[in-house]
């Protein structure tokens, strides 16, 4: 069987106030290797897949830097609705949520919706409030904003960048399983109601039996390319980490898009990829842990 591994990311993107504040990006480092623990804790316990990934975006979403959950990027009308999925490569079972609003980690409402195991995605209020009813943890409307996700929306109203920040997060644990898990705030300043590439099993999101993929970036690209299945499809068929994700990565720019990937097989290989200048990520094997925000070739 081979070691266990937990790959993460915390977006791609610019990244550019970060990569220029050294202060920023230990910031983002901490926050990464925070996430990169609590995961990697459960795997080396012997906890399955899913739950490491559960447990490592749960810690991404609580961090203000990250776009999901609190610190999640808002509307044009102003408002946070946040997007996960979850999925379990043994078995293909899975659990998404769309646009919840008062809702403190919302993995665990995918964690939810992939328990109960009736539907896989769940959309508005009559949804957030089933979920609040069974045991997932509600918050106020105002605990999910920061003062960096208004500015960020005053920028996008200003016509300058937006910074991206999903998080996402993909394990093998030492049974073999692999498991996947997205969130997010979307992209600032979207339509209300706009769900993006996370919570949607295949685009953003995906695991099975040889790969777990995670995504981030223009969520409509991914969606029109259908960016994880056919990643976890191409290491099935013999491809390695990395040229499955170049492959995607190259279809969503032919889509006008941009964006990075993180995968894991099921024989340990792992990968992460981007196309922007910043990708925050990290990877914690039996060896130790690293993080990164700079795009290699570069370096961390
Ligand atoms: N992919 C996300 C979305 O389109 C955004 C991101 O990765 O930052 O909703």
């Amino acid at each position: 069987m081979p070691d266990p591994v937990l790959v993460i990311h915390g977006g791609s993107g610019p990244w550019t106030a970060v990569l220029t504040d050294p202060a920023r990006k230990q910031a983002a480092l901490a926050g990464l290797a925070a996430a990169l623990a609590a995961g990697g804790a459960r795997l080396a316990d012997g906890a399955d897949a899913l739950d490491a990934v559960q447990a490592a975006i749960a810690v991404l979403e609580d961090d203000p830097q990250f776009n999901a959950g609190r610190g999640a990027a808002l509307t044009e009308a102003g408002h946070p609705e946040c997007d996960a999925a979850l999925m379990d490569g043994r078995d293909l079972r899975a659990g998404a949520v769309a646009g919840l609003r008062r809702t403190r980690n919302p993995v665990t409402a995918a964690r939810a919706v992939l328990d109960e195991g009736r539907h896989v995605l769940l959309a508005g209020p009559d949804a957030e409030a089933w979920l609040h009813a069974h045991g997932v943890v509600a918050c106020g409307p105002d605990w999910l904003v920061t003062p960096a996700a208004r500015a960020w929306l005053d920028g996008w109203r200003a016509g300058r960048e937006s910074p991206l920040g999903t998080v996402g997060a993909v394990a093998l644990d030492r049974h073999g399983a692999l498991a996947a898990g997205t969130s997010t705030g979307g992209l600032t300043g979207k339509r209300p109601g706009r769900v993006g590439d996370s919570p949607l099993i295949g685009a953003g999101t995906w695991a099975d039996g040889h790969a777990a993929v995670s995504c981030t970036g223009m969520g409509e690209a991914f969606i029109r390319s259908a960016f994880a299945v056919r990643a976890a499809g191409a290491v099935a068929a013999g491809g390695t980490p990395e040229a499955a994700l170049d492959a995607g990565l190259d279809r969503v720019a032919g889509l006008g898009g941009t964006g990075g990937a993180i995968l894991v097989a099921a024989d340990g290989r792992w990968a992460l990829r981007s196309r922007d200048p910043g990708m925050a990520r990290g990877v914690w094997t039996v060896d130790g842990v690293r993080t990164w925000v700079r795009n290699p070739p570069a370096g961390p």
